[in-house]
């Protein structure tokens, strides 16, 4: 092979891009991965959306701001005293910054050991998988390719009433680089980047105002978690609008006029900065010349086949960019998956045992069915619940909000879906996705055992409730 000849190209080096490069290159194929992610200095940095704008700085100021937030208002309870409990916004920032850059200068670390070419700028997909690759001084040359994996990733959705301007009304990176905590600050959209941003500024002193287009509070989530977690966000403070439709934001010395519509007619909020947050886009601009044969569906993802096959022969897709929930982890799979494939080994993606994870206070987890969807299918099925409240560990940590809820099928007990409020129920899912990996029942998880005194308790006294013998609660029948 001559050098700008490989088996495989990725175009994009985010969660879904650089996994397949890695795997692929562990497979013993020559491969490059181009990526062109600029950040806000101008720097280069593999890692997309997830490592320098997306999971990892939203996660790091999550966790600063939720520590200053138990800090002042619950150490008291541990007997605690805090004089002068300060915030320094900067130091925060820095730490968040320094984890980013960590983490993405690891990404090259791992390709330089597994081998992969490293291409920093621009990549477009020609006819007969060639790849156009030009760098940041603009000098274009053209890579060949056995497979082409596409891994673009996605953009926020930009609304036309209220465009970024990168100062007063910003983005979820824009909301992420905030020098200081706005006094008061307007959030579009009461999805998971509305809730866990407008958590971070508001724990650190921001009034948040969040305005949701639906009636429904996270349409997505069980509806009985959705609730309880929709009344700790409002002991906390976040101020969330349903059915409230902006209709115009307007940019003033004093501030972000927003103008809405809700029930009570029209309505206006000035606010100091305003996040827009109402979804992601899937990025293919610039991305293909030509006689390609890929094709997009109807809402601009590219149409892929379960195996994230694209309608042209040993072009490939994965990540944001395809059908599916826009999680990392969902693209890592997905890339991995594709990387196994093309070197002829086996390679799947389980997409009905994806965990979903919202990281406000208290946490929100779940995979499988929603019991709404369980009840559409038609299934007879049981649902077992137990409160963190009664949960030894979760009173020793003081976090006692939220609750395991279970449904398993009424007939063969097979695990249909788990659902957790409630403290790291980021880090208990793990066990029920394992659990349903397995096809395991909900006698599978009454029957292992859970040390003590551990959250994942809950876990254990939910699946004995869905049989009515929960130990430490009242089983109602
Ligand atoms: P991306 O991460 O978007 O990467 C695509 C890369 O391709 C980018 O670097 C882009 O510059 C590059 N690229 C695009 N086109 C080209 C081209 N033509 N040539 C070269 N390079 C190109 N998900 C979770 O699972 N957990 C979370 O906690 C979480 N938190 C999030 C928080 C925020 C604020 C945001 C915005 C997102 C969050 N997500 C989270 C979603 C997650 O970031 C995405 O699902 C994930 O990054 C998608 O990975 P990807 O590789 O498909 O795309
Ligand atoms: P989202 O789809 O989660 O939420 C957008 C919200 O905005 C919805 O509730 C929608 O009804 C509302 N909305 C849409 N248009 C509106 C309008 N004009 N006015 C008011 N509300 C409006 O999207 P997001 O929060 O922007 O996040 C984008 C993607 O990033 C998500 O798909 C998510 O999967 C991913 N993400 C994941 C995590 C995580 O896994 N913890 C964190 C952040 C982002």
């Amino acid at each position: 092979m001559s050098e700008n000849e490989y088996d495989v190209v990725v175009i994009g080096g985010g969660p879904a891009g650089y996994p397949a490069a890695i795997r692929a290159a562990q497979n013993g194929l020559s491969v490059a991965c181009i990526d062109e992610w600029k950040n806000h200095d101008g720097s280069r940095a593999f890692g997309g959306t997830c490592l320098n704008a997306g999971c990892i700085p939203s996660k790091a100021l999550l966790e600063s701001s939720e520590l200053y937030h138990r800090a002042a208002s619950e150490f008291s309870a541990h007997g605690i005293g805090l004089k002068d409990l300060e915030i320094d916004i900067a130091a925060m920032q820095g730490r968040k910054s320094g984890i980013v850059k960590q983490l993405t200068n690891g990404i090259k670390a791992l390709f330089q050991s597994n081998g992969v070419t490293g291409l920093q700028g621009h990549g477009k997909l020609l006819a007969d998988r060639q790849v156009e690759f030009t760098d940041a001084d603009g000098n274009s040359s053209v890579l060949k390719a056995n497979h082409v994996v596409i891994a673009s990733g996605s953009v926020p959705v930009e609304l036309p009433m209220a465009k970024f301007d990168g100062d007063r009304i910003v983005d979820s990176w824009g909301a992420l680089d905030f020098e200081e905590v706005p006094q008061r600050l307007g959030v579009i959209g009461a999805g998971v980047i509305g809730l866990e941003l407008g958590s971070v500024w508001q724990r650190l002193g921001a009034d948040v105002v969040i305005l949701e287009a639906l009636d429904d509070f996270l349409f997505m989530v069980d509806a009985q978690i959705a609730k309880e977690a929709g009344r700790h966000f409002k002991k906390q403070g976040l101020d969330i609008r349903l059915g409230a439709k902006m209709t115009d934001a307007k940019v003033e010395d004093s501030g972000v006029i927003v103008t809405y519509e809700d029930a009570g007619g029209q309505q206006t909020l000035e606010v100091d900065k305003l996040i827009v947050a109402v979804g992601r886009r899937p990025f293919t601009d610039d991305l293909f010349g030509d006689g390609t044969g890929v094709t997009l569906d109807e809402r601009g993802f590219v149409t892929v086949d379960e195996h994230c096959r694209t309608t042209a022969d040993n072009v490939w897709a994965v990540g944001d960019v395809v059908r599916g929930p826009m999680l990392a982890h969902k693209g890592t799979e997905e890339g991995v998956m594709v990387a196994d494939l093309i070197a002829g080994k086996v390679g799947e993606v389980n997409y009905d045992a994806i965990p979903s994870v919202i990281y406000t206070a208290p946490e929100i987890a779940w995979v499988g069915k929603t019991e709404a969807e369980v009840k559409e299918s038609g299934a007879a099925y049981k649902v077992g619940t137990f409160p963190f409240a009664a949960n030894g560990r979760a009173k020793g940590m003081e976090q006692t909000d939220g609750l395991v809820k279970l449904i398993a099928a009424e007939e063969d007990d097979e695990l249909l879906g788990v659902h957790i409020v409630g403290p790291v129920a980021g880090e208990l899912i793990a066990e029920a996705v394992l659990a349903m990996e397995f096809s395991a029942s909900s006698e599978d998880l009454q029957r292992t055992v859970h040390a003590h005194p551990t959250l994942t308790e809950a876990i254990h006294e939910a699946a004995l409730a869905a049989d009515k013998r929960a130990i430490h609660s009242i089983n109602k029948r």
